[in-house]
């Protein structure tokens, strides 16, 4: 009952923050909700058409079982469904000029309505940019952020990444390079194979308490955990409908202490798993947005969800909260010296602020300025990474490409987006609300302002 009431009031003000754009919402919430249902339903069939040809492309699915059972026995071709990725997006266009349904005021309704119309446009957008690719088309980094993600990320010079790492030479003197000597300090931080399940449980109890202190989430739901190798990711949530998730966990390489919160927080509480289980109950559930029953990877929904997955970890355990969780529960568990978690957690804030260095090996090999072994060779030096560390990232540079952006710039938009809308540090509940409502709304990257 509490998050209804705040669902609705945060809703509220972000009808008023829109007002300017009330003239073209108008239009939009002219468009009968049965007609979106029947567009909804086309994109939905159209995401599990393309499917058939990238087995990445549907993260998850839990719309009817017999669409998915057509879209195989049928095999629709990449001419076919650019086609009628083509007719829907003029329908959708055709749709938004029929008269109002009602004039007045905007309610929230409208705004979930105009918010629902932009999505499927959007969504719809992605997935053609997606066949292009399918059938050989070629599209740098950006443009191929932009097509899929709806943004583009800052391109930053290696002198950006020098000055963060000049501070992490004055860290760690020494001869030879700086990656290895942050590699010798890592050691000590690492979770032993036979700790790895306690201190991941310790850690999904410990996100779960605190996004239920906030969040109102579905009784039935949970998730299971499983211990995987040989993969191009650290950690991956399965979203199975029904307000489960199976969240599989890499262990090919070492898993150091920050991870087990990261990992919690991101795939978990209040990261995918929330999300997917809020959406479901929200929009699929309650509303019948059959559309959200379906989740396209290589679309801007990934920016949102790797992005407030991201920023979830900041929202649960804010500040000092985390070291001192880590210090006084996680350390211990995993059998680490609790002395040295601060000290531990210096270093890690550091590093972090190289995270967009990733983006910059992806730019680079994606626009085939440097092969493979270049690009791997760049994020051992500006992002730090261990050899066989960036060799898995080029992995997965080669599977999921301009992807990438969604983790730290999608946890940038969202940071700005929440912060902007009075939920900073220093106002908790605020900053919860504003994140819950994020996580149960269709808004798209580019609405992040
Ligand atoms: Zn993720």
């Amino acid at each position: 009952m509490k998050t209804v009431i705040l669902a609705a009031c945060c809703i509220g003000a972000a009808v008023a923050m829109d007002a300017g754009r009330s003239g073209q919402a108008a239009t939009r919430q002219g468009m009968k909700s049965s007609a979106m249902d029947r567009i909804a339903e086309q994109y939905v069939k159209l995401v599990l058409a393309l499917g058939q040809h990238d087995a990445d492309y549907v993260d998850a699915y839990y719309g009817p079982p017999e669409w998915k059972k057509a879209a195989a026995s049928t095999q629709t071709d990449l001419d076919t469904i650019a086609t009628r990725a083509r007719d829907l997006a003029t329908e959708i266009g055709r749709q938004r000029q029929s008269p109002p349904a009602k004039s007045g005021n905007a309610t929230p309704d409208d705004e979930m309505s105009r918010l629902r119309v932009q999505y499927v446009e959007r969504q719809l957008s992605a997935l053609s940019a997606r066949v292009r690719m399918l059938k050989g088309e070629r599209l740098s980094f950006d443009d191929e952020s932009r097509a899929l993600y709806d943004a583009v990320a800052p391109t930053l010079p290696e002198s950006h990444f020098q000055e963060i790492l000049d501070r992490l030479e004055k860290r760690f003197p020494g001869t030879g390079p700086l990656v290895a000597r942050y590699e010798e300090f890592r050691r000590s931080f690492v979770i032993p194979r036979d700790k790895l399940d306690p201190v991941f449980q310790r850690a999904i109890q410990a996100c779960r308490e605190r996004t239920l202190q906030h969040v109102t989430l579905p009784p039935s739901e949970k998730f299971t955990v499983e211990y995987v190798t040989n993969k191009s990711w650290s950690g991956y949530n399965w979203y199975q409908g029904g307000y489960r998730s199976l969240i599989q966990v890499n262990t090919d390489l070492p898993i150091y202490i920050d991870r087990a919160i990261d990992l919690a927080c991101h795939e978990g509480y209040p990261g995918h798993h929330v999300y997917n289980a809020l959406l479901e109950k929200h929009l699929v559930a309650d509303r019948g947005w059959i559309e959200f029953s379906i989740y396209p990877l290589f679309s801007p929904q990934s920016l949102i969800a790797e992005g407030t997955a991201n920023f979830g970890i900041e929202v649960a355990f804010p500040g000092k909260d985390r070291v001192e969780y880590e210090r006084t529960v996680l350390f211990p568990a995993a059998g680490l010296d609790p002395s040295r978690a601060a000290e531990y957690y210096e270093v890690q804030a550091l590093v972090d602020q190289l995270s967009y260095a990733g983006n910059e090996a992806a730019r680079q090999y994606i626009n085939k300025q440097i092969d493979g072994a270049q690009a791997a060779t760049w994020l051992e030096r500006y992002a730090l990474m261990p050899h066989d560390r960036a060799v898995q990232r080029v992995r997965f540079f080669d599977q999921y490409r301009s992807y990438v952006i969604n983790y730290n710039l999608g946890k940038d938009m969202v940071r700005r987006y929440i912060e902007s809308r009075g939920g900073t540090p220093d106002a908790p509940a605020k900053r919860w609300a504003e994140f819950e409502r994020l996580l149960s709304s269709p808004r798209l990257p580019s609405g992040l302002q």
